[in-house]
């Protein structure tokens, strides 16, 4: 908390104390980016201290967060993040590739990335005696905030789209959050919230739109750093990182992660960070294509909720993670993301359609040439699959059903 010195807005790079605003640039509505200072937080921690944290959760990295301690051990709060990472050798050679890893983020306490961003805004919210935190959210970041809420007795108002998929809302329900299903997109919840927050003094989460998310997403970058890049030798390329983009907010939190690393003196090279997006959803691909940053909307109708995103609220930072980093902006299409659920399935991981997204982008880039087979590459799954189960049985098919015997049984497995 000590090491948090104000923000900076992205677009026009206005600096604004900690009390003068809480969201976005008053003048052009630009994402803020939050202002630590690096050198006290080198007197704090190190990189050994850091390796030495006993804290296998996403508050090991402390000292580097605007937060200060929330409290609320021995609760969910205290376990998001630090999520398993594996080393898919059957996959690498599937694609040719040399090294390849994916971590899990399906394994966060309410099951997605967004536990990560929801953390760190409940600590937040604590902070300043925030009463009720809203959120807009497409399923995912609701969950995270009415789990992470729930566990240190927040109170907190969720707007999700009506079409959100059932097991997303049956957890906002089940952890008690004021759940709200709007008769619209989420481009219309987040609007809602918007204005909900101002009218009702409550405390807004909004992706994109709250500056301590991607504070709290940036400590996946954090994890990345700590436990992959030491096995990766210095003469190698860098580790280049697929990432699924709806508003970009998780994107742009990793690259903000690797940059915190830089400016500390703690990284050596710099990650290729590589956005991959629906066809169906596609604006910050767009504008990553035509060398702009002005992102225009688009009608999104991509099957994967999480990054059904008409206007990315976070769209210009999320082009520079890509463009700054060396890495691409890319689109898969409905199709290639559902057939990428089993193919992570057959290696025992299970994605909901916006964490296999991130796959399939990387499938693509190894057959366009994007990705070079002695690149090591890290694929982050954004979200469990058990989230959406009627994409996850379009892209498995369906068991036969036969008769209790076994020469049905023989019929059905061929053996006759
Ligand atoms: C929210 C979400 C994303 C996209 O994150 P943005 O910050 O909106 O780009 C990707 N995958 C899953 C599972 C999500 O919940
Ligand atoms: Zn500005």
């Amino acid at each position: 908390m000590d090491n948090f010195v104000g923000y900076r807005c992205s677009l026009c790079g206005a600096e604004y104390s900690l009390t003068q605003v809480t969201y976005i640039c008053p003048q052009d509505g630009g994402n803020l980016d939050v202002i630590v200072d690096f050198d006290s937080i080198r007197k704090e921690c190190s990189p050994d201290s850091i390796r030495g944290s006993l804290d296998y959760s996403l508050w090991r990295y402390l000292p580097l967060l605007p937060v200060s301690d929330p409290g609320g051990y021995g609760t969910p709060l205290r376990t998001a993040g630090w999520t398993p990472v594996y080393y898919l050798t059957r996959l690498a050679d599937d694609l040719g590739l040399k090294h390849l890893w994916i971590k899990d983020e399906g394994r966060n306490p309410t099951a997605s990335f967004k536990d990560r961003a929801s953390a760190v805004v409940v600590a937040r919210a604590r902070e300043i005696g925030a009463e009720v935190v809203v959120t807009a959210s497409t399923g995912n970041a609701g969950a995270a905030l009415a789990g992470m809420a729930a566990a240190i007795g927040q109170q907190a108002v969720i707007l999700a789209p009506k079409t959100a998929p059932p097991a997303k809302i049956s957890q906002l329900l089940v952890f008690g959050a004021k759940v709200i299903l709007v008769e619209g997109n989420y481009d219309a919840a987040f609007d809602l919230a918007v204005e909900a927050a101002e009218e009702f003094g409550w405390y807004c989460r909004n992706t994109g739109f709250n500056p301590f998310t991607i504070e709290g997403k940036k400590t996946a970058a954090f994890e990345i750093w700590e436990s992959i890049l030491p096995q990766i030798s210095a003469a190698s390329k860098a580790l280049s990182v697929f990432v699924s983009v709806g508003d970009g907010n998780i994107i742009s939190g990793i690259h903000k992660g690797f940059k915190d690393l830089a400016a500390l003196g703690w990284l050596e090279q710099m990650p290729r960070i590589f956005g991959v997006q629906s066809e169906a959803s596609c604006a910050v691909t767009n504008a990553f294509t035509a060398g702009i940053e002005e992102i225009i909307p688009v009608r999104s109708t991509t099957l994967a909720d999480s990054i059904s995103v008409d206007l990315p609220r976070d769209g210009v930072r999320a082009v520079r993670a890509a463009r700054q980093t060396g890495g691409q902006c890319l689109t898969v299409s409905d199709e290639e993301i559902l057939q990428a659920i089993p193919e992570l399935g057959r290696v025992g991981i299970f994605a909901e359609p916006a964490g296999s997204a991130a796959y399939a982008g990387l499938v693509k880039a190894v057959k366009t040439g994007l990705i070079a087979p002695d690149d090591p590459v890290m694929v982050m799954n954004t979200g469990n699959g058990l989230k959406d189960i009627r994409s996850a049985m379009q892209a498995a098919g369906q068991a036969p059903v036969i008769e209790p015997n076994l020469s049905a049984l023989r019929s059905v497995i061929g053996h006759d």
